[in-house]
């Protein structure tokens, strides 16, 4: 529902309060057809809703429901990662402040049972819940595999680590890795993809610096593929994703398929503010954008 780039790029737009047509089109720069297309979509899963501002002419605008709201967490647990992994000298593009607290915001996930903070080590993946993509049943969408795409809207640390993943394939691939899975034929069974395409993607994903590949037999040479400390960076943002995909339909909103070894309890992480711990609503967020070579925006 979300992976494709424009669809990612037209929500992420409605994040920023853009409603119509004609910006989401301005801002992005995309053919008007996308665009028409992923304003559907959007609206079909229920991310979005279209209400009717004008009458004569009819005009329309669109807004994020609820569902489209409760990708926040998700969003942020993309943009802490991103600032930490791939700002570079230049800092992170976005600067968040929390005005509860009024200092600015790193987000940090936690156990929403024992609160304490989530570490990769105490994520317990019950591996009879790993399987592959359900198929799709949008077969008139077709998907992009242009991971540039996910940087071509405004600078944001979330593009920029959703280019780094890649695809949906990535995602699979590192939930899988942290549920403890490491050989190649063994990711091969769970996902049923061409081995072509495996092997592509896990060679990104080493490429990335999210996995390194090392050899486990010698003859003939077979080799496992692990999370390194970037890789496992990663945990919030593949648990936050899970979360917000229980609310989908058809998904078990009593899900037990993880669990947090620090307490025993079925594991839902939520993200909060680092300093004053409390939950981040996106109300209570200011939003300061640097565009490159220019002085600080800010917007709410
Ligand atoms: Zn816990
Ligand atoms: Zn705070």
């Amino acid at each position: 529902m979300i992976g494709d780039p424009w669809s990612f790029l037209v929500h992420q737009e409605a994040f920023f309060g853009v409603r119509r047509f004609d910006d989401f089109q301005r801002n992005l720069n995309v053919a008007r057809n996308t665009l028409t297309d992923r304003l559907a979509l959007l609206v079909r899963h229920g991310l979005l809703k279209k209400d009717v501002y004008l009458t004569r002419p009819q005009r329309y605008e669109y807004r994020l429901t609820q569902r489209g709201l409760d990708t926040y967490p998700y969003a942020l647990a993309l943009t802490q990662w991103g600032d930490q992994w791939l700002s570079g000298t230049d800092g992170p593009p976005i600067m968040l402040r929390h005005i509860t607290c009024g200092k600015p915001l790193v987000p940090l996930g936690i156990c929403g049972s024992c609160r304490r903070r989530v570490h990769p080590e105490d994520v317990l993946i019950n591996p009879t819940s790993l399987k592959g993509p359900a198929p799709t049943k949008d077969s008139s969408l077709r998907y992009s595999s242009r991971p540039e795409l996910y940087t071509a809207g405004r600078q944001t640390s979330v593009g920029r680590t959703l280019a780094a993943v890649g695809d949906r394939w990535g995602f699979f691939l590192l939930w899988l890795a942290l549920a403890g899975i490491s050989k190649f034929d063994h990711f091969h069974r769970i996902l049923g993809i061409a081995r072509t395409t495996l092997t592509a993607r896990l060679e990104r994903l080493t490429h990335e610096g999210f996995l390194e590949r090392t050899l486990y037999q010698s003859r003939p040479a077979r080799y496992g593929y692990h999370l390194t400390e970037k890789g496992r960076a990663f945990t919030p943002v593949l648990l936050t994703l899970f979360e917000w995909g229980k609310g989908g339909p058809g998904a078990d909103a009593g899900d037990v398929s993880v669990l947090h070894k620090a307490c025993g309890d079925p594991l839902q992480i939520q993200m909060v503010c680092e300093h004053c711990k409390e939950i981040v609503d996106p109300r209570d967020v200011k939003v300061i954008e640097r565009p490159l070579g220019q002085p600080a925006k800010e917007a709410r």
